[in-house]
């Protein structure tokens, strides 16, 4: 007799739920909020900088991508979507969805786990759609009055900037705990050190001058590929190596010394 299948983990089964609300962020994204009935509060639960993987059958074909939560942990589960150019998924999701709409959607998943109760201090640095993960870090762990966050976040012009204005609330709210440093590459600013792309030299001079590394007890990391390759030198752990692809996330944290005073290093988790 053939072995029973598995049973699914929590996160492997679709729920099917409902889109309460779409926002425009900027000319080519938009924020997706979904209604979660009280029989799944449980199970969407998520803990800040974990992603929510979709489902879409298109002409009996199903197709699946991944996308970071960028609300709070506590709140409904918010995504934030960049249309890509003839992509199959985020062109749909960019126009065609709207309130009311009903998506398939797994339960969270994903390593990040930022944790409100540390009150500690954490370097964000983002480019594009990579802000998504880290907009739920930074506003998840500044709950605690003495969290402190810098984020360093580029893009191509002041018209693709994702969440600018939550930022800004964001940053009325919390004040000097919460800096945030925009870096755009193809519009011009008054300082050059923020005009360019968010390229090693460009991080390293961020990182040693107006955002020094050393004082965060953790390093957020979600952009380009690219991006993620140069800037984890600056990490405190500086141990995470992001994996081949046109985007990555990474995380690492300072290290510590343990309990019995040898030096001690919590683990570095990266989302595939
Ligand atoms: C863990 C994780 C978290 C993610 N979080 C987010 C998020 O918060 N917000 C978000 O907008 N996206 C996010 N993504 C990316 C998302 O899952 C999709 O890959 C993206 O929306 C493109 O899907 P698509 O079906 O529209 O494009 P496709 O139809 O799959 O691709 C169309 C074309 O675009 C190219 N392409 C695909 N992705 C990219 C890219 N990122 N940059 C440049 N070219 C690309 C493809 O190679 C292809 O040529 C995340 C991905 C992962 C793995």
């Amino acid at each position: 007799m053939p072995a029973p299948a598995p049973a699914p983990t929590r996160s492997a089964v679709f729920h099917p739920l409902t889109v309460a609300a779409v926002d425009r962020l900027c000319e080519d994204a938009v924020a997706i909020t979904f209604a979660v009935p009280a029989a799944l509060r449980g199970a969407f639960a998520f803990r800040a900088g974990q992603s929510l993987t979709l489902r879409r059958v298109v002409d009996g074909r199903e197709h699946r991508r991944t996308y970071s939560i960028c609300a709070p942990a506590g709140a409904a589960p918010r995504i934030g979507v960049r249309e890509i150019p003839d992509g199959m998924f985020s062109s749909w999701l960019v126009h065609d969805v709207t309130p009311g709409t009903r998506i398939d959607v797994q339960a969270p998943s994903g390593p990040w786990r930022a944790d409100p109760a540390a009150g500690e201090r954490h370097l964000c640095i983002a480019a594009g759609s990579g802000i998504t993960p880290l907009l739920s870090v930074a506003s998840t762990v500044l709950t605690h009055p003495s969290a402190r966050v810098s984020l360093v976040y580029g893009n191509r012009t002041s018209r693709t900037v994702m969440f600018a204005e939550e930022l800004g609330d964001l940053k009325n709210r919390y004040g000097p705990r919460l800096q945030v440093v925009h870096v755009l590459s193809r519009e011009p600013r008054d300082a050059e050190l923020f005009s360019g792309r968010l390229d090693r030299d460009r991080l390293h001079r961020l990182l040693t001058g107006i955002v020094p590394a050393e004082v965060f007890d953790h390093v957020w990391l979600c952009g380009p590929f690219r991006m993620v390759e140069d800037a984890a030198p600056c990490s405190p752990a500086s141990a995470s190596r992001p994996t081949a692809s046109t985007s990555s996330c990474s995380t690492s944290t300072r290290p510590r010394r343990g309990p019995a005073g040898t030096p001690g290093r919590r683990p570095v988790r990266r989302p595939s």
